[in-house]
């Protein structure tokens, strides 16, 4: 397989089969990629703090992928770079029956980022056109009216100052077993198995097409979306910082300008 790239193309099909899970890219060295990483992380941190003084733009991401594809890992190391204050996490699990009694952006929009804001989705408003369509929980003409109301949406976010990057991290099947097996086989992450996962896990191919489609279907200049090649973690967190930090730097943040007659202040 050639150079593969990571963000998706404009207008293009996408075939999932034809992205290597296990790329690594250029890197001689998992050593050099994690230094670049390291290098990423200070970035962020220091165009965050920027991004925070200056109250104007905001950041939100959103990670998509199968189970044990490495969201809450990305989460934990990538994320890292971010000061917590200014930062949010939100997970989106099984809506309960209140959530389901309205539309599926009621729950989401609310923790949409306020100016200045960093948020992360760990599952997101995706979920209503991936797991609700692989499993058919509402009908076919429900689920296909989404990617409209999805697309309109984040274009309003991105309107109001909002950058948006959405990353899939995609792993293989191979190695989504291999993680699976380590979550049997080790009593610290026993908690991390849901039996419920391996259903899913039969269902590959439908959530492969189901990804396909909001790849064709939502993927655009003001939103994004990576296909992050996720079987190895140390490529996984290079793809996803150096996106972050490139992203934040066209954000064009600048310090507040310093209220006047700063200078003539003397501090007794
Ligand atoms: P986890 O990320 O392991 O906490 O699992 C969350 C679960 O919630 C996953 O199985 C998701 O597929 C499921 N989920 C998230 N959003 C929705 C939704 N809108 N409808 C149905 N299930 C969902
Ligand atoms: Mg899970």
């Amino acid at each position: 397989m050639g150079k593969q790239q990571n963000r998706v193309p404009l207008d293009s099909k996408v075939d999932l089969s034809d992205y290597d899970a296990g790329y690594t890219g250029d890197f001689k060295s998992k050593r050099e990629a994690k230094e670049q990483v390291k290098a990423n992380l200070l970035r962020m941190d220091e165009l965050q703090e920027r991004m925070f003084a200056e109250g104007k733009h905001a950041l939100l991401i959103v990670l998509q992928a199968m189970d044990a594809g490495g969201k809450d890992s990305t989460i934990r190391h990538v994320m890292d770079g971010f000061n917590p204050q200014g930062c949010h996490v939100v997970g989106f699990g099984v809506p309960t029956e209140l959530e389901r009694d309205h539309d599926l952006l009621w729950r989401i929009q609310p923790h949409a980022p306020p100016r200045g804001h960093v948020t992360i989705f760990n599952r997101s408003h995706y979920e209503d056109v991936l797991v609700v369509r692989v499993n058919e929980l509402v009908p076919k003409k429900v689920w296909q009216a989404r990617y409209k109301a999805i697309n309109a949406f984040e274009k309003l976010l991105a309107d109001s100052g909002v950058t948006i990057l959405k990353f899939y991290l995609h792993i293989s099947k191979d190695e989504q077993k291999e993680r699976f097996q380590d979550r049997l086989d080790r009593p610290e992450k026993n908690w991390k198995f849901n039996p419920g996962d391996l259903k899913t896990r039969e269902q590959w191919g439908d959530y492969m097409h189901a990804f396909e489609d909001v790849f064709a279907k939502c993927n655009h200049p003001w939103a994004p979306w990576y296909i992050v090649p996720a079987n190895k973690k140390w490529y996984r967190n290079w793809v996803v910082s150096s996106a972050i930090v490139e992203a934040m730097e066209k954000m064009d943040i600048k310090y507040p300008p310093a209220p006047e007659g700063l200078d003539k202040i003397v501090i007794e």
